[in-house]
């Protein structure tokens, strides 16, 4: 059941977290437009095939609160930073979707009323019913969170299907695959699986909001091309995660 102002029937509502990261392609910073194009235009053919999307996008390739703190900067004032930088992430995906013809909005947690609307969680839903991509920017819009937190707490309140988190890796994995050749991919976990195993998937304060609320959450990756309607199609590599598995 989707979130609905009662006047479309619901179709499929998903949300998308695509990290800071993933814009920058090979790069080690910033953003690379290729990249930026290739995910919206793996967007945008999930939203041609009929499915209600929203993104929430991070910031972690421009800024970080956390790894300012850790230099000495205020750990507030750095994540009021690193929220504006996925201010910056939000719009440009905003126009490579819209070169893909999709409409959409950005949809602002911190008041920026030049740039993008202010968050306001019913006129999200009547976008998403008209068939705009809704690009949630500005993470929750309060220091000491993440945008995975925000991710969690935006696709309950759109009541979405599913909550997936795009990111370098096709899965959780038993070890960093990196570093480790004998770490085995998980195909299902359990909410507290990843809690008590303190496996790095999201933090905790979102896992646990996507338990509260029944959210399934699948870990994919969202670097390799065509992979986002891969995983809504069932197919490919990725790991779910849910109350029992
Ligand atoms: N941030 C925050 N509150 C939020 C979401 C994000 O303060 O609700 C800040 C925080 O400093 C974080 C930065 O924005 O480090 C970028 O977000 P995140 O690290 O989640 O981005 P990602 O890792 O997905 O690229």
């Amino acid at each position: 059941m989707t979130a609905s102002t009662g006047e479309t029937p619901s179709r499929k509502r998903v949300l998308l977290k695509v990290s800071g990261e993933a814009l920058m392609g090979d790069g080690a910073f910033g953003v690379d437009q290729k990249t930026v194009e290739r995910i919206a235009n793996d967007v945008a053919d999930v939203v041609r095939g009929g499915v209600e999307v929203c993104l929430v996008v991070g910031g972690g390739n421009i800024f970080r609160g956390l790894a300012a703190a850790a230099k000495g900067m205020d750990r507030a004032q750095g994540d009021y930073a690193g929220m504006l930088a996925t201010v910056i992430n939000a719009l440009l995906l905003q126009n490579a979707l819209e070169r893909e013809q999709i409409p959409t909005r950005v949809m602002s947690a911190i008041h920026m009323s030049s740039i993008a609307e202010p968050y306001i969680r019913r006129r999200a839903v009547r976008h998403m019913e008209k068939g705009r991509v809704v690009i949630f920017a500005a993470g929750t819009g309060n220091p000491f969170f993440t945008t995975d937190t925000a991710a969690a707490l935006r696709a309950a309140e759109m009541e979405c299907d599913v909550l997936l988190k795009g990111t370098q890796v096709d899965g959780v994995y038993s070890a960093d695959p990196k570093k480790d050749p004998s770490a085995v991919r998980y195909d299902q976990l359990t909410y507290m699986n990843v809690l008590a195993n303190q496996l790095n998937v999201m933090d905790a304060a979102a896992i646990s909001l996507a338990r509260e609320n029944k959210l399934p959450i699948i870990v994919f990756n969202i670097g390799e091309p065509g992979a986002f309607g891969r995983v809504m199609r069932g197919e490919g590599a990725f790991t779910q995660i849910i109350e029992a598995a």
